[in-house]
């Protein structure tokens, strides 16, 4: 049972503080030269204000860019091992849009799927968010086709939507009881809100049944995926931008006396990604990479995690400097079989 209480927008300052000196990250959009990611900080007046979405996800807050996972050197009795350091703090995600809350369902499941990924959890564990809702969306966005919405509370832990100049707060789960505990006081009862009136409007772009039907079937269908990936220049935008792609690479930077075992992501959409040191690739064209991209968030990712591999935030098709859409996309192959 979702809990409703009513915030002023002027206690957010308050807020912060609050969670600041109960020992908490937090990490909020901010712009950084012409894009905008999540980075830490202080007071409400450090956010970016008015995005309909970031051009980078959270995701690094519990998958980072890069990361060492261990170091090791040559010691006298051979190769010396030396685990990294835990080093995650307790982080507040704080207005982030509820596709991306989703979004870590997506990344739960693979890092928990065929074995626990330590590094991953040690972070998520201690992460928590504060999301709020969408009161405006572009052409971009389909979180409604991929059983989201501009108000969906799964995934946040508080939800605020903007009712004038209050924020309704929906107390989400049990870590929301602690964060909502933390500032009791500047919350009051609920009454008399209207949350859908100050949600945005977002269509439908594609039925998720039918593409879901149509789409394992389409894998030998060399023409559609050529015709949908023309474009495609292979640069990855797409998958750097995406809260739920998961793709890594790992790679010893060493020299003769030790180095680094380090994780970095990588993209399924790069020609190198699958190439094999005899030279073979078994995805050697950009339509079988594409055709991959399309078909592990909703055909293989469903099928194995029970989970969906995508949100719909619109990030790729934004980002992407050819102009791919793939809400588009994924329409056109829903309604391309029977
Ligand atoms: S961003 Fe566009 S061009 Fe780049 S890999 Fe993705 S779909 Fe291809
Ligand atoms: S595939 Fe595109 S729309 Fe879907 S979650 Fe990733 S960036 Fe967002």
């Amino acid at each position: 049972m979702i809990e409703q209480k009513r915030m002023s927008t002027t206690s957010l300052e308050a807020l912060f503080q609050r969670y600041k000196t109960a020992g908490w990250w937090i990490l909020a959009p901010r712009a950084e030269g012409d894009i905008t990611t999540f980075g830490e900080v202080d007071s409400p007046g450090d956010v970016a204000a008015g995005l309909i979405q970031t051009t980078l996800s959270p995701k690094s807050a519990v998958l980072p860019i890069w990361e060492e996972l261990f170091r090791f050197r040559r010691g006298e009795s051979g190769i010396e091992v030396v685990e990294a350091a835990e080093s995650s703090v307790p982080t507040i995600i704080f207005g982030l849009r509820p596709c991306d809350a989703r979004a870590f369902a997506a990344l739960d499941a693979v890092f928990t799927w065929d074995s626990q990924d330590e590094p991953y959890l040690a972070r998520r564990n201690k992460v928590a968010f504060v999301s709020i809702a969408c009161n405006q969306a572009d052409d971009y966005c389909f979180c409604t086709s991929t059983g989201g919405g501009p108000g969906d509370t799964a995934g946040s832990d508080l939800l605020l939507t903007g009712v004038g100049d209050e924020y309704l707060v929906e107390v989400v789960t049990e870590r929301g009881v602690e964060l909502a505990g933390i500032a009791g006081e500047l919350f009051g009862p609920a009454e008399g809100m209207d949350k859908a009136a100050h949600l945005a409007s977002v269509p439908v772009r594609f039925d998720l049944d039918r593409l879901r039907q149509v789409l394992p079937k389409t894998f030998d269908r060399e023409e559609l995926w050529i015709d949908q990936s023309l474009r495609c220049l292979g640069c990855g935008a797409c998958a750097y931008v995406c809260p739920t792609c998961v793709c890594f690479d790992i790679q010893d930077e060493a020299t003769r006396h030790g180095g680094a075992r380090v994780r970095c992501w990588d993209s399924c959409g790069f020609s190198l990604f699958t190439l094999h040191t005899s030279g073979h690739n078994p995805r050697e064209v950009q339509s079988h990479r594409w055709r991959q991209r399309v078909m592990h968030k909703f055909a293989y990712m469903p099928e194995r995690l029970q989970v969906l591999g995508c949100v719909g935030c619109g990030r790729c098709s934004r980002a992407c400097p050819v102009d791919m859409n793939l809400a588009e996309h994924l329409a056109v192959i829903a309604e391309s079989g029977e």
